[in-house]
């Protein structure tokens, strides 16, 4: 891949700088908790879609620019580099949006897309179980079709954003029959009915990213299946596949910034002479790098297959493990300070422990790349 920026992709960099020089989010709200903040995003968001901005990458006839995948990771590191907030709707825009384009039917697309864009309407992903995470196909929630509707019963955990969302990207079993993998129907479901009821999970970082669902007969329209009955796990498949690659590429850029925020907090404290410290900050930085032209180097297989590639699990892997590394080498150059609760540090530190569980565990990630991208011989051809 040749880093050098066309014509066109500075061209749209210089855009994209231009507007946000001249449009910065408002203060991060400090009352109201994460209500208020999760509105501040969402104001964001507006923001972004009203100037064109919200994504890029998708579409012109979606309401994006049709901007190439080079193009979109510039736009991700021009967002880094303004330090704006995440738009609220992330899971729609960077998940649901890409698996509607790929499996949905022209009436999804023109039911959905729009509001996913602007934000009005919040997606979230409910895939995991109590009994099924790594093991997705085990899930048990358990649709049954009646006419033109089905009835869905069981239980979802982890669920981020489930208590803003009126979407959520479902996974069924629609045939306790079949083989696991292909017992499983993709819904979208309505969460706003009494049969979902939402309790949020509160985490280390002491605020509630993600929740409990619990759906007990809840109705989901048959026009509200994607990509057909049965064909749940491919379609699950390219939701985790824009995951791994299009969270990947955003994460990457935080984390350099974390970094950087480190190493002048390391510098403001004289600690750049110390050599254990600098010896760190200097593997980390490699690390940065790298994971940085990984993350640029699957933007090629996006741009030649039109997909992301199985290579977004290395980033994702790398990233986490990176991540993990800055906040715990944070707590030693800062000391007690970043470990007292508020502060942004201790923020940082505690809610890095769920980078190597949330998007795909290490070990299945590790899977992943042995398998797919090493071409190693699967698990159970070995035994
Ligand atoms: C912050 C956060 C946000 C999340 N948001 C969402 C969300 O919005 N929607 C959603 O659906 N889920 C979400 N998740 C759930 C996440 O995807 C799951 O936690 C993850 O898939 C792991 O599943 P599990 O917790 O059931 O662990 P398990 O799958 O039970 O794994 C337990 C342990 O066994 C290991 N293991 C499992 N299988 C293998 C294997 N084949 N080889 C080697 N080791 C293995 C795992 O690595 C892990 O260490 C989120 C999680 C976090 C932490």
């Amino acid at each position: 891949m040749d880093l050098t920026f066309s014509e066109q992709e500075t061209a749209f960099r210089d855009e994209l700088r231009g507007w946000l020089a001249e449009n910065q989010p408002d203060p991060k709200p400090t009352e109201g908790g994460e209500d208020a903040v999760y509105r501040w995003r969402q104001d964001w968001q507006r923001r972004l879609y009203d100037a064109g901005w919200a994504a890029p990458a998708w579409p012109v006839e979606y309401g994006g620019r049709g901007a190439r995948p080079s193009e979109s990771a510039i736009y991700f590191e021009e967002l880094g580099r303004a330090r704006v907030p995440m738009a609220a709707n992330v899971l729609g825009l960077l998940l649901g949006g890409p698996t509607l384009m790929m499996w949905g039917t022209p009436e999804q697309k023109e039911r959905f897309l729009a509001p996913i864009l602007s934000g009005e309407e919040i997606w979230c992903q409910g895939f995991s179980e109590p009994d099924a995470g790594s093991d997705l196909a085990a899930l048990k929630t358990r649709a049954v079709r009646h006419g033109d509707e089905w009835l869905v019963s069981g239980q979802k955990v982890w669920t981020s954003a489930a208590q803003h969302s009126k979407w959520c990207m479902l996974v069924a079993r629609t045939d306790t029959e079949a083989p696991k993998h292909k017992g499983l129907t993709y819904f979208l479901l309505d969460m706003e009915q009494d049969a979902v009821q939402v309790r949020p999970l509160r985490q280390i970082t002491g605020e509630a990213e993600f929740n409990e669902l619990f759906i007990e007969d809840a109705r989901i329209p048959q026009e509200n299946v994607v990509g057909d009955v049965g064909n749940g796990w491919n379609v699950a498949l390219t939701t985790l596949m824009n995951e791994r690659a299009g969270l990947g590429f955003a994460l990457q850029i935080r984390l350099r910034q974390l970094l950087d925020d480190l190493i002048e907090t390391a510098g403001d404290r004289g600690l750049l002479e110390d050599r254990l410290i600098a010896d760190e900050l200097a593997e980390l930085h490699v690390r940065c790098e790298s994971i940085r032209l990984m993350a640029w180097k699957g933007l090629t297989h996006a741009e030649r297959y039109g997909q992301p590639g199985p290579e977004g699990s290395l980033v994702k892997w790398l990233w986490s493990e990176t991540n993990q590394r800055v906040t715990q080498l944070a707590a030693d150059i800062i000391g007690p300070e970043a470990l007292s609760s508020g502060t942004s540090w201790s923020y940082e530190l505690l809610r890095a422990r769920g980078n190597t569980i949330e998007g795909g565990t290490t070990e299945v990630l590790k899977n992943i790349v042995a398998e797919r991208v090493l071409g190693l011989p699967r698990l159970k051809a070995a035994a």
